[in-house]
């Protein structure tokens, strides 16, 4: 596959649900990845990012935005609270915001410097006991507590059980969404997300189908 033929399916599948291709942005997880495979994304004028651990990101992006100009980052692991600053300064938007004491910490940092990247918040849409995020019953909850603290919610974003249909999963954060009048939806992979987009994904987070099996699985 590659970054051409991800960007190619997004159009096809966007066009063929009626939807503006232009409203789904294509997030290459570059994680794991080999440096010059991601340098090759990069020079192919790819700026959207996503990576799941703040140190690894912390290790190789800084270089990689000195010589790529516009590079957009998101964070899509999970965020420890210790790290919330470093994460705020390298990341354009966080997608795991999942419990009050980090949406505290961010709402305090934010103060103090003035900047907050754009925040998602992860919703453990198969109440999966291993997985981070807020269960959907207590989503509509948290929503409204961040929203309290100053916080400004710009989408969802979920991991689906890898044994189960996305489909009911996408829905079900879709619905999520709607209800408390958010418009980001972050969903989907790379074995998922024409399903994703047909139910309204606004991103897709896409790492092997780009950039090739990553060498180990973290
Ligand atoms: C690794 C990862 C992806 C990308 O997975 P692929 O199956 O390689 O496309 C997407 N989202 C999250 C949260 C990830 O950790």
């Amino acid at each position: 596959m590659g970054l051409a033929e991800i960007k190619q399916r997004i159009v096809d599948e966007a066009t063929r649900c009626g939807r503006n291709p232009q409203d789904v942005c294509l997030i290459a997880v570059s994680k794991v990845q080999p440096d010059d495979r991601v340098v090759a994304v990069l020079e192919q004028g790819h700026r959207v990012f996503g990576e799941n651990k703040v140190q690894e990101a912390a290790g190789k992006w800084p270089g990689f935005k000195e010589r790529f100009a516009g590079v957009e980052l998101h964070l899509i692991g999970p965020l420890q609270t210790n790290k919330a600053r470093q994460a705020m300064e390298l990341f354009d938007v966080i997608q795991t915001l999942d419990r009050l004491k980090l949406a505290k910490t961010i709402a305090r940092l934010a103060e103090e410097t003035g900047a907050c990247p754009r925040l998602y918040i992860q919703v453990n849409t198969g109440a999966e006991p291993q997985k981070a995020g807020v269960l959907p019953e207590e989503a509509d909850a948290f929503i409204k507590e961040c929203r309290d603290l100053g916080l400004s919610i710009e989408g969802l974003m979920c991991i689906p059980p890898a044994d189960e249909e996305p489909s009911l999963n996408f829905a079900l954060l879709a619905k999520i969404a709607k209800r408390n009048g958010i418009k980001g939806l972050s969903m989907g992979m790379s074995g998922d997300f024409e399903t994703a987009i047909a139910q309204g994904a606004t991103h897709v987070r896409v790492g092997s189908a780009i950039f090739g099996e990553r060498a180990y699985e973290v």
